[in-house]
C-alpha cells in the first residue's frame, strides 16, 4: 500500500500539536469537530498577533477607541441586522454517501465531490448558534451566540460617542469571539465554528465613504506586510455585484495564498448607513450625529475592516514555515516576525559548569519581566538552536567562557544564523530595538 504523501499543511498541523501551539478541542473525548484549543506557544502567538493588531489600529490612532462588548446580546439586534432572516448558507446533502456541503462552494451543485452521487436541492441553513437565557426553554428566552463582533460596536455607537468626545470620522475597534455553525469546516483553523475576530468600524460622513474605504483598504494591506507576511502571497479580491452582502456598497477581501489556495483573510466593507439605520428603526433610538463643522445632522456611513485572529495565526504559521537544507543537516524554521514570536529569546549556558548556568539564570531573570524568554541547558547547543528555530524564537543568547571574563554573550539570530557579541547590560535594549522597532 502506498504511503500518503505528507503535505505542508500536514507538517504544520503536526508541528502545532507536537510543540504545543494548537490542539484539537476535547481530544481525550475523541475531539469536537472544527473547534481548537491553543496550547502554551499558540496562546502566546495568538495574544501577540492580537496585540500587534491593537497597537496598529487603536494605539496608533487618536481617533480609534477600543470596546469589549458581550457575546450574548438582545435577540432584537440580530433581527435588526438581518441575521435571523438572512445569515444563511445553502446546504446540500449527498443522497448516496450522506455528506453535507455548502452549495456555493461547490463547482457542480448537483454532483457530490466525494462519491459522485446526486445532491439534494439546496436548503437555507441559519449559521447562528441558539441558546436559552434563564431557566425556561421557550421561544421568548432565545438568545444567540454572536456570529460577528460588529453588531456589538454598532449598538454602542451612542455610548462611545457620548463618553469619549470623539467626532466623525472616528473608529471603534474590538477583538472577540464569534460563533458560526458552519456547514463545512475546513483546513485546520481556517474555518472553525468558534473563532475570534478583530474588527474596526469607522464612522464617516456620507459622501466621504469611498475615500475612507480606499484609505483602509491600503492601510490594511500595509498592516499584513508590517506583520512580515510575504507580499507576493497577498492580494485583493473584489466582491462582484452578485456576491455583495445585503448591507454593502463595496467589498474587497484581502486574500492570502495558503498551501490550499488563495482564500480570504480579511474583509473590508463599505456598509453605508445600513446598520445604524436598522438599529435606529428597531430600537426607536435616534442614532443620528450632529456634525458641528458642517452644521448638519446625518447617520454616519461605516467602513469596516474585519479580520480573523485564528485565520491570521494560520497565515503567520504557513507564511513562516520553512524546511531548510543546510550544509550538514536540515532544519525546520518558523520565520516569525519577532513581535509575534511566542518566545523572544532562548538563553543557554554553553556547559553546565564554571558558573555558566548561574549567569544564564541571572540573564533570564533580567529579561523575563519584559519578554517571554526561555532557559535551556539540555543537550548540545546545536540541538538547542534547532528546538528554538522550530518554534520561531528569533534570538538565542549563549553564556560561554568569554562571558565570565568580559560580561558579553553571543546572540545568534534565527534567520541568518549569524552571531554577535553583546554586553549583558545591553541585552534588553538590543531585544527592544529588534522586537519593537525591527532594527
Ligand atoms: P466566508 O464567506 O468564507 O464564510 P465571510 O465572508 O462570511 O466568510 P466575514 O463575515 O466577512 O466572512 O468575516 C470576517 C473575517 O472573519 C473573515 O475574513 C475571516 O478572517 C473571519 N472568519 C469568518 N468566519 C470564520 C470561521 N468560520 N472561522 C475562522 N475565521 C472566520
Amino acid at each position: 500500500m502506498s504511503k500518503k504523501v505528507e503535505t505542508v499543511m500536514d507538517k504544520i498541523v503536526s508541528l502545532c500539536k507536537r510543540r504545543g501551539f494548537i490542539f484539537q478541542s476535547s481530544e481525550i473525548y475523541g475531539g469536537l469537530s472544527s473547534i481548537y484549543d491553543y496550547g502554551p506557544l499558540g496562546a502566546e502567538l495568538k495574544k501577540n498577533i492580537k496585540n500587534f493588531w491593537w497597537k496598529w489600529m487603536v494605539q496608533s490612532h487618536a481617533n480609534i477607541v477600543g470596546l469589549d462588548s458581550s457575546i450574548l446580546m438582545s435577540p432584537r439586534i440580530w433581527e435588526a441586522s438581518g441575521h435571523v432572516e438572512g445569515f444563511t448558507d445553502p446546504l446540500v446533502d449527498c443522497k448516496k454517501c450522506k455528506h453535507r456541503f455548502r452549495a456555493d462552494l461547490l463547482e457542480n451543485m448537483h454532483v457530490c465531490p466525494d462519491c459522485g452521487g446526486e445532491l439534494t436541492e439546496p436548503r437555507q441553513f441559519n449559521l447562528m448558534f441558539k441558546t436559552h437565557m434563564g431557566p425556561v426553554e421557550e421561544n421568548a428566552s432565545i438568545v444567540y451566540l454572536r456570529p460577528e463582533t460588529a453588531q456589538g460596536i454598532y449598538v454602542n455607537f451612542l455610548n462611545v460617542l457620548n463618553s469619549t468626545r470623539q467626532k466623525v470620522p472616528f473608529g471603534i475597534a474590538q477583538i472577540g469571539k464569534a460563533f458560526r455553525n458552519e456547514i463545512t469546516t475546513e483546513n485546520f483553523i481556517f474555518r472553525t465554528r468558534e473563532f475570534e475576530q478583530m474588527e474596526m468600524q469607522y464612522f464617516v460622513k456620507p459622501g466621504t465613504d469611498t475615500e475612507w474605504f480606499e484609505h483602509w483598504k491600503k492601510d490594511r494591506m500595509e498592516y499584513y506586510k508590517a506583520l512580515g507576511i510575504h507580499s507576493e502571497k497577498l492580494r485583493f479580491q473584489q466582491h462582484g455585484e452578485d456576491e455583495l452582502a445585503h448591507y454593502a456598497a463595496a467589498a474587497f477581501d484581502i486574500q492570502y495564498e495558503f498551501p490550499f489556495g488563495w482564500k480570504e483573510l480579511e474583509g473590508i466593507h463599505n456598509r453605508t448607513d445600513f446598520d445604524l439605520k436598522k438599529h435606529q428603526e428597531f430600537s426607536g433610538k435616534d442614532l443620528s450625529y450632529f456634525d458641528e463643522e458642517c452644521r448638519e445632522r446625518y447617520i454616519p456611513y461605516i467602513v469596516e475592516t474585519s479580520a480573523g485572529a485564528d485565520r491570521t495565526v494560520l497565515t503567520v504559521l504557513a507564511d513562516a514555515y520553512e524546511e531548510q537544507q543546510l550544509e550538514k543537516d536540515k532544519r525546520t524554521v518558523l520565520h516569525f516576525h519577532p513581535a509575534v514570536a511566542p518566545i523572544k529569546a532562548g538563553i543557554f549556558p554553553l556547559v553546565k559548569r564554571d558558573g555558566m548556568p548561574e549567569l544564564a539564570h541571572k540573564i533570564t531573570d533580567i529579561l523575563k519581566p519584559h519578554y517571554n524568554v526561555f532557559y535551556d541547558a539540555g543537550g548540545a547547543v546545536g540541538r538547542r538552536y534547532r528546538r528554538q528555530d522550530e518554534i520561531g524564537t528569533p534570538f538565542c543568547i549563549t553564556v560561554d567562557s568569554e562571558t565570565l571574563e568580559n560580561e558579553t554573550v553571543t546572540v545568534r539570530e534565527r534567520d541568518s544564523m549569524q552571531q554577535e557579541r553583546i554586553k549583558i547590560d545591553g541585552l534588553l535594549m538590543y531585544l527592544f530595538n529588534k522586537i519593537e522597532k525591527g532594527d
